[in-house]
C-alpha cells in the first residue's frame, strides 16, 4: 500500500497501522469472555484492553436513575446446560457462550422436551448457526441452539436444564481511557462491550478503538481524546447522565462498531448532518475509499442513537464497514473469525485514524498579504503548471493557489480541501509551506 501524504504539523501523520495482526491476537483473548450488559465479562473485557490503552473505570451501582432508564441488576453466569436422563449434554454452555440467552435468570429443573423447546431459538435462516439473542429487562431464560440440536429434543421425553446464572444488585462498568491534548476540546470515541463471543459485531469495535489509543498515545494532540468502553445503550446513557456539565467539550465524535469483516467502510452522519466529523469523514472516504458509503443519520443502529438524541445533538457519527443487521452472521456463531480480518481491521483503523488525521490539522489561516497574489517564485513556492509538471506538483501547487486565495480568515483548510476537490493532506501540506514563508497565520479560534 502506498504510504499516504505525510501531514507535517502535529508530528507524523497517523498512516496505515499495519496493526491487524496484533488486533486479531487481542480480539483471541477477548473472544471466550462471556460479556452481557453489566457484570464480570465486562471486567475482564475491559483488564485486557487496558494492556493496550491505560483504562480508568467506573462502577455504577443497580437502580441508579439514568434519564429514562435503571442502572439494571448485575449479571453473571458459570455454567448452564441441557441433559437427557442419562446425564448427556446436548447443549452445554461451555462449548458457546451464545447457547444461553443473555440475563437469563437462573434455573435447575426437570421438563418435558415439549415444554423445553418453546425455550430454544433457532437462527430463522440458517439451520447451523446458534443465534445470540439477549433478554435484558424481561425476566426470562432460554437457550439458543442449531437446529439439529432442537431436533434432539424429544417432545415426550424428560430433560434436565440448568442454567447457573446469578442476577443481583450490583454494577454497570464502563471504562475510559483519556488522551490528553493541547486544548481540553475533546473528540469521543466509543464503542461497546456487551456482546458475548461475536467477533465483528463487538469485539472489531473495542480492539479498533484500543489500537487507535495506543496510537494517539504516542502523538502531539490538539483535541483531548476519550475513549468509552461501555455496554450499548445504557452505558453510554450512563456516561452521559453522569457527564452532562462537560458534554460542550465535546467538539467531535465517532461511534466504531462492526468494523473487522470485508465489507467496503460505512460512515453514518451525525444527527447534524454536517458537523465538522461528518464533512472530515467524508473528505477522508472519497478521497482514499472510492468503494465506500456515506450514509445519513437515522435514529437507529448503535450509541450514536443515544449521543445524538434530541436532548445532546453532540456531533457523533459512526463508523461501520458491514453496518448492524445488514450482513448475514450478524447476532450468530458464524460472527466469528471466518468473517473478520486483520486487513478490515487495519483499514479501519487507518480510516479513523485518517478523520482524526483531519480533525487534528484542520485550522484557518488568514493570508498576511490579501491584495493580489504574493510572489510565490522568489519564495521558492511557484512552478509552472503547464504540460509535463507531475500530477502531484500539479496538485500541491493548486494546493497553493487555493490555500492563499481562502486565506481569509473564513475558510478552513477542510473548506479548501473540499472547494479544490484535492486531498486534505496536500492542502495542509501548502498551507505548511505558506506558513513557513510568513504568507499566512492561523486566525484566531
Ligand atoms: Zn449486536
Amino acid at each position: 500500500m502506498p504510504e499516504a501524504p505525510a501531514v507535517a504539523v502535529n508530528g507524523p501523520a497517523l498512516g496505515p497501522s499495519g496493526s491487524g495482526g496484533e488486533m486479531l491476537e487481542l480480539m483471541r483473548a477477548l473472544y471466550p469472555i462471556c460479556r452481557s450488559l453489566t457484570g464480570d465479562g465486562v471486567r475482564e473485557t475491559v483488564r485486557l484492553v487496558n494492556a493496550v490503552v491505560p483504562l480508568e473505570v467506573t462502577e455504577v451501582a443497580t437502580g441508579t436513575p439514568i434519564f429514562d432508564w435503571t442502572v439494571p441488576m448485575e449479571w453473571n453466569i458459570t455454567d448452564a446446560w441441557i441433559a437427557d436422563t442419562e446425564g448427556r449434554r446436548i447443549v452445554d454452555f461451555r462449548e458457546s457462550n451464545l447457547h444461553v440467552v443473555g440475563y437469563s435468570t437462573p434455573v435447575r429443573e426437570r421438563m418435558r422436551g415439549a415444554q423445553l423447546r418453546e425455550r430454544l431459538h433457532t437462527h430463522p435462516e440458517q439451520p447451523d448457526w446458534i443465534p445470540a439473542r439477549t433478554a435484558y429487562w424481561a425476566n426470562t431464560w432460554g437457550f439458543c441452539v442449531t437446529e439439529a440440536q432442537r431436533d434432539e429434543i424429544e417432545p415426550g421425553c424428560e430433560y434436565e436444564v440448568f442454567i447457573d446464572s446469578r442476577l443481583e444488585d450490583g454494577h454497570l462498568t464502563y471504562a475510559e481511557a483519556v488522551i490528553p491534548g493541547r486544548t481540553k476540546k475533546e473528540v469521543l470515541l466509543s464503542t461497546y462491550v456487551c456482546h458475548p463471543s461475536l467477533c465483528n459485531d463487538n469485539l472489531s469495535g473495542i480492539v479498533v478503538l484500543a489500537f487507535a489509543g495506543r496510537r494517539l498515545k504516542a502523538r502531539d494532540l490538539r483535541y483531548t481524546y476519550r475513549l468509552l468502553f461501555s455496554p450499548g445503550t445504557v452505558g453510554p446513557l450512563t456516561w452521559l447522565a453522569r457527564n452532562g456539565d462537560r458534554l460542550d467539550r465535546i467538539a467531535h465524535g465517532i461511534v466504531v462498531a462492526c468494523v473487522g469483516d470485508p465489507g467496503p467502510v460505512t460512515y453514518k452522519r451525525s444527527r447534524r448532518g454536517h458537523a465538522e466529523v461528518d464533512r472530515a469523514a467524508a473528505h477522508v472516504l472519497c478521497h482514499s475509499r472510492p468503494d465506500s458509503a456515506i450514509e445519513d443519520f437515522v435514529p437507529w443502529g448503535g450509541d450514536e442513537r443515544q449521543f445524538c438524541s434530541p436532548g445532546f445533538d453532540l456531533p457523533v457519527g459512526a463508523l461501520t464497514r458491514s453496518a448492524h443487521g445488514r450482513f448475514p452472521e450478524y447476532h450468530s456463531s458464524a460472527d466469528n473469525f471466518d468473517l473478520v480480518t486483520g486487513g478490515s481491521l487495519d483499514d479501519s483503523l487507518d480510516v479513523l485514524l485518517g478523520i482524526i488525521d483531519v480533525l487534528e490539522r484542520n485550522t484557518t489561516y488568514v493570508g498576511t498579504n490579501q491584495h493580489g497574489e504574493p510572489q510565490l517564485g522568489r519564495r521558492g513556492l511557484y512552478g509552472e503548471i503547464s504540460a509535463g509538471v507531475p500530477r502531484a506538483e500539479e496538485s500541491f501547487q493548486r494546493a497553493i493557489l487555493w490555500a492563499l486565495n481562502l486565506a481569509d480568515g473564513k475558510h478552513s483548510l477542510l473548506d479548501v480541501a473540499e472547494r479544490a476537490g484535492l486531498p486534505f493532506a496536500v492542502v495542509a501540506r501548502a498551507a505548511d509551506a505558506l506558513a513557513d514563508a510568513d504568507l499566512l497565520r492561523e486566525a484566531a479560534r
